[in-house]
This record gives structure tokens, sequence and C-alpha cells, in this order.
């Protein structure tokens, strides 16, 4: 059977978020965006959304507490107990470790890493070109060059926790759009 309880990991503009598009319509279970909610915060003006916004523009990370504390909230969610695709959470350390002891104390393990490896200047090159279509506040060239270097420093090493966990699958993110589906699907086979 194949994994159910799955996280995408990769670089901003690595493709994650059309990944998990596919893979929720495919196997019928959440998509959790840490990066969706939290935009979703600012734009309603909540207490969260004022604290993340300037901090989201900059490109940088929204702090620790704040980003575990939504996260956890959605994951006990009844919807997401048939299994999820997390996309953008974890991206530190102490977010993957905070999630591997809630998931472990509930007995849902995460089950698949999956790694979007792509060419960095490819991806900032994708990542301009929707900040014309999406009009994105964080897609700006110094924000982009920003986001990639705290992905670098903070989000990166993540790979070899999973790699450590037994969980971790890499897929080549350059192709087209099904051909990367392709690849994350024989992944989570
Ligand atoms: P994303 O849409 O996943 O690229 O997220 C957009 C922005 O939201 C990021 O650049 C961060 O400022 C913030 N954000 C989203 N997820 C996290 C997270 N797990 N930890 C810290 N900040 C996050």
């Amino acid at each position: 059977m194949s994994a159910t309880r799955i996280l995408l990991l990769g670089a901003p503009g690595a493709g994650k978020g059309t990944q998990a598009a596919m893979l929720i319509e495919r196997m019928g279970i959440p998509h959790i965006s840490t990066g969706d909610m939290l935009r979703q915060a600012v734009a309603d003006g909540t207490e969260i959304g004022k604290k993340a916004k300037a901090v989201m523009d900059a490109g940088n990370l929204v702090s620790d507490d704040i980003v575990i504390g939504i996260a956890e909230e959605r994951l006990s969610q009844p919807d997401a107990q048939k299994g999820f695709v997390l996309d953008g959470f974890p991206r530190t350390l102490a977010q993957a470790e905070a999630l591997a002891a809630t998931l472990d104390k509930l007995g849902t393990p995460l089950e698949r890493c999956v790694a979007i490896t792509v060419d960095t200047e490819a991806v900032v090159q994708r990542l301009l070109k929707r900040a014309e279509i999406e009009g994105r506040a964080d897609d700006n060239e110094e924000t982009i060059r920003e986001r990639m270097r705290v992905y670098d420093e903070q989000t990166a090493p993540l790979l070899a926790f999973y790699e450590k966990n037994g969980i971790l699958a890499k897929v080549d993110g350059m192709g087209t759009m099904e051909e990367v589906a392709q690849r994350c699907e024989s992944a989570l086979a």
C-alpha cells in the first residue's frame, strides 16, 4: 500500500505545491501548507497574521512556536486522520523534532519524506515567473534569494534527519509537472 502520511520537502519553487495538489486529488487526503495557512492569517488580520506578515515579506521564517502550533492544530482535525500531504512544514530541525514527537505519540508517524531536488538558478527563474502571475509579496528577486539562503541553512539539514529516519526518497524535480508527479508516485509506492 502506498504511503498516506507524506512530507514534501524542497527549496522554494521546487514544485511542492503543484505536486501536493496532484497527490491530494489522487489520494483524497488533505494538503497541509503552513505557508497557505499563514497567508490566510495575514489576510484575516489575526494576531498570528500580524506577527507573521513582516517576517514572511522579508523571506524569513516565522517562529517555530507559531508554526508548530498551527500545524499541530491542523493535524489534529478529523480529515487529517486518514493521512495528509505536508508542504512547507517542517522547515527547521526543531519543527521536525516537534512533529515527530506528536505523531509518534499518536502512533501515526510520517511514512515518507519526498525531497524534490532542483537546480537553484532554474528555481529562481521559476519563482520570478510565479511572482508575475500571482503577485506574491515575497516573490521579488531579493526575497527569493533570501528564501533560498534560509532553505539551505535551516531546512536542507532535514534531509539528513529523514534519511537517518529511513523514510527519505529523493526525486528529481526538473522536467514537466507530469514527469515529476510520476517520480513522486514511484517514491510513494
Ligand atoms: P511557503 O508558501 O511554504 O513558501 O511559505 C511562505 C512563507 O511563510 C515562508 O517564506 C515563511 O516566511 C512562512 N512559513 C511557511 N511555513 C513555515 C514554516 N514551517 N516555518 C517557518 N516559516 C514558515
